[in-house]
């Protein structure tokens, strides 16, 4: 097939068949007019053949790119091969698939694989609180960690709310100088009232009851959050303190998308779970899983664990993240995106806000950026959803695929945009922002 193959009457039939579906986070019949087609890249094409450049990373997964043909290949052979096989069986691309994400992690025993990035969530949850007994999970209010039971309890923005199912799900501010609550003025000083205020909530609410503190990595829904130096060290030793299993949630951050491996990795602290999925095998076949450190493990060398899915290990997905992460190794796709961020989103990024008064805050690192939009620079008060909702269309307009959340744009491009692709962006952004501003 080739995009000659594309058909206009294809986009209208796929606009007439959206009546069937009840989409995620959606009211029923609001059909978006944008389909996509076909993806190769960076690049995606609608019915009509029209071309786009995909700054989303559709929700912030596919860090290699649509269509690598090494990844593609590895499903199709896997396919033929074996195409599914019951959780617990032993499969040699299962194993393949675990050997490969320990091989880009420190210390750390074991994998185990869900369907999603929810399902870790709740899964690295079950396993904290097997392993010490206790039920209360700390975690952040600006957070997204999934729509399940506990994930959408643990999640701290207003979609937990109406979902109040689970128990022992407590919250506190994580650090974020830009809108910090006491106008911290350095990040040093955010990250030490930060970790005051978790000691704090910690205390009142008694150490003992707490499994574990989940915290992402970067946060990435609810702004693209790096954070300030000493912030995860002290989450570290806060959790050695009183026996709480420190959990990270790479579900976005990871594999490649800041530049390293893993985001933590910036911070040189060690968890004891990770969550990852996304970026693992750049959602070619949903997959996600927990990532053990050999102290857990030993739980679950005692006791079984109480949880399990049919789709566990899948086989394809397992191929696809064999193949995903050994293109991604031989390729220097992560090397790139660091590049990528250091040399051109990052300054091109800030170059804009210094050229458009509606840039508050540009934040991120390697492929992770968000511009914080504002009305005003001096109160950072946020611009109004029309205003993003405008933008974004100006932005599909002009062949731009945006991520877009609250009152921001972020810049998340898949991981393998070269340098020339990455500036045109920068270019479009610039345009459209001008023309927001005259
Ligand atoms: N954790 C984080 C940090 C996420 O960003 C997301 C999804 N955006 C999830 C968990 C949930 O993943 P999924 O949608 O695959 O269930």
């Amino acid at each position: 097939m080739t995009l000659h193959d594309l058909d206009p009457a294809d986009g209208d039939r796929a606009r007439a068949l959206d009546a069937h579906i009840l989409h995620s986070w959606s009211k029923h019949g609001t059909t978006n007019p944008f389909t996509v087609a076909r993806g190769e890249g960076v690049r995606l094409w609608d019915h009509d053949g029209r071309e786009y450049l995909d700054f989303s990373s559709q929700l912030v997964n596919t860090n290699i790119g649509h269509s690598h043909p090494k990844v593609v290949e590895a499903i199709q052979r896997q396919a033929a091969e074996l195409a599914t096989v019951a959780p617990a069986t032993t499969n040699l691309v299962r194993g393949e698939a675990a050997e490969r994400i320990l091989s880009k992690i420190d210390d750390m025993a074991a994998v185990f694989f869900t369907n999603g990035g929810a399902d870790a969530v709740e899964n690295a949850i079950r396993m904290a609180r097997v392993h010490t007994g206790r039920t209360k999970v700390l975690t952040h209010y600006r957070s997204y960690h999934g729509n399940t039971g506990a994930a959408i309890n643990a999640t701290g923005d207003h979609r937990r709310l109406g979902n109040e199912f689970a128990t022992g799900h407590v919250h506190c501010f994580g650090p974020f100088l830009y809108r910090s609550e006491f106008w911290a003025e350095t990040e040093e000083q955010e990250a030490e009232r930060a970790l005051q205020h978790a000691r704090r909530v910690i205390e009142a609410e008694g150490p003992s009851t707490f499994a574990a503190i989940m915290v992402e990595a970067v946060p990435g829904t609810a702004g693209i959050l790096p954070p300030p130096p000493g912030y995860l060290q002290g989450l570290r030793e806060l959790a050695d303190r009183h026996g709480i299993v420190l959990i990270l949630d790479e579900v976005m951050a990871g594999f490649g998308r800041t530049g390293h491996w893993f985001a933590h990795q910036h911070d040189g602290v060690r968890p004891d779970l990770v969550t990852f999925a996304k970026g693992v095998n750049s959602g070619y076949v949903p997959v996600g899983g927990v990532i053990l450190s050999d102290e857990i493990l030993g739980t679950f060398r005692e006791r079984a664990i109480p949880g399990g899915l049919t789709y566990a290990g899948h086989p394809l997905a397992a191929a696809s993240i064999v193949a995903a992460i050994d293109a991604m190794t031989d390729e220097g796709i992560v090397e790139h995106a660091a590049h990528l961020g250091e040399d051109i989103l990052g300054p091109g990024l800030r170059e804009l806000a210094e050229r458009h008064e509606i840039i508050g805050e540009v934040r991120g690192r390697g492929c992770f950026w968000a511009l914080d939009l504002v009305t005003d620079r001096a109160t950072r008060e946020p611009v109004d959803a029309s205003v993003v909702a405008g933008l974004k269309g100006k932005l599909l307009e002009r062949g731009y695929v945006p991520f877009t959340a609250d009152n921001r744009i972020h810049v998340v491009p898949p991981l393998v945009i070269s340098d020339d692709d990455a500036r045109r962006g920068l270019e479009i952004l610039d345009e459209v922002l001008g023309a927001h501003a005259a």
